[in-house]
């Protein structure tokens, strides 16, 4: 049962219960006995579901797929989050990646990660030259020159070269806001709505060239790493994406700064990633902006420390699942412990129409591409 059907099914519970009561027998269970069992490590508590509900196998997507948000490469960072230089990392090399985007009814992959200059160029060379039709590059700013003089000019410049060798828009990591510092790696945080960016997101735009941004994280890593914090375990295990404390700002300045940046340059185009990094308020997203939302897994080719972003045929799956089917109550991630919180999530079951958009129809659109 999709989100209306659920709604109305509670708003019917709702009126029996108002009716006639609890009954007796039904949820108001006696008060359990208090637990003389042995105490339990929270990582060893692996619950299994009771619930008899359907289990819809996905294997390919109704549509072909964009996947908008995916790192094939990524710039090393130094030892502040910054990342720095030309040399590039790579997660696994494109003939590794193809197989897996055809099981999975993937047409494009937009590596968003490309990095700059000569990695740009290496990283368009190793994945978009060889199959333009499959995989698409994102450039990023160069973060090290940030506080160079003519910085501002430099960096609209380096926009253009990299449209020029073939990158496709630009990408922003949280980098901005939360690690970029007035010295590169030390002094002040430099704020997301910095005047020197201004040149950037205006050559992005003239380009017509779309934004892919990152900004802040989920508003649990700004609250302290404790009992009551609702991605503890995520944060237990790496407690170096908190952003508790010490001298960043809160979530919501910087959604607030990043909301003026979209404001002044309205003729460029934004990709807020992660449902605008603003998660926790989705209200009827689906419906609303059907002609705005863009399938993006962040995905990333091999690895297991963050088990809700390897690329997978599994990972896949549960996205078909949660967009396709009405299933209930099933895991987000393949992992033993939902890795960002011990929550279970619902099918939306889109309707045709809206699941074309999501697929591959809105990000073609954007990223002027022929499917
Ligand atoms: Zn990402």
């Amino acid at each position: 049962m999709g989100t209306i059907g659920r709604r109305r099914l509670l708003e019917s519970a709702g009126v029996l219960l108002a009716a006639g009561g609890i009954p007796s027998g039904g949820i108001a269970a006696p008060a359990a006995e208090p637990n003389p069992g042995k105490p339990l490590q929270l990582a060893d508590f692996e619950p299994r579901s009771m619930l008899h509900v359907p289990e819809t196998k996905v294997e390919r997507s109704r549509y072909p797929l964009i996947d908008v948000h995916t790192h094939l490469s990524r710039v090393a960072k130094n030892t502040h989050g910054v990342g720095i230089g030309e040399v590039m990392q790579y997660s696994a090399p494109v003939e590794a990646v193809l197989p897996l985007m055809d099981r999975k009814n993937i047409r494009i992959m937009v590596n968003l990660t490309g990095g700059v200059g000569k990695g740009l160029d290496e990283a368009i060379q190793k994945f978009q030259t060889p199959h333009p039709d499959r995989f698409l590059t994102f450039t990023e700013p160069w973060w090290e020159r940030s506080n160079q003089p003519g910085y501002s000019q430099f960096q609209a410049d380096e926009i253009v070269r990299a449209h020029k060798v073939g990158a496709r828009g630009l990408k922003v990591l949280k980098t901005l806001g939360l690690y970029l510092r007035e010295n590169v790696s030390t002094g002040p945080l430099v704020k997301v709505d910095d005047k020197r960016f201004d040149g950037m997101w205006e050559a992005c735009g003239s380009l017509g060239i779309p934004v892919a941004i990152h900004v802040s994280d989920p508003e649990a890593f700004f609250l302290p790493i404790d009992g009551f914090n609702e991605r503890f375990e995520e944060l237990n295990n790496h407690p170096d994406w908190s952003f508790y404390g010490r001298d960043f700002p809160s979530n919501s300045a910087l959604l607030e700064a990043r909301n003026r940046v979209l404001a002044r340059h309205p003729k460029t185009q934004f990709i807020v990633l992660h449902v605008g990094n603003d998660a926790e308020n989705l209200s009827y997203v689906f419906d609303k902006y059907q002609d705005r939302i863009l399938f993006g897994t962040d995905a990333v080719p091999h690895g297991t420390e963050t088990p809700q972003q390897i690329f997978t045929d599994q990972l896949y799956e549960i996205y078909y699942r949660f967009l396709e089917t009405e299933d209930e109550y099933f895991d987000y991630a393949p992992a033993k412990v939902p890795p960002q919180g011990r929550w279970r999530i619902y099918g939306l079951g889109l309707p045709d129409g809206i699941l074309k958009k999501v697929y591959h129809e809105n990000a073609a659109r954007l990223l002027q591409v022929k499917m």
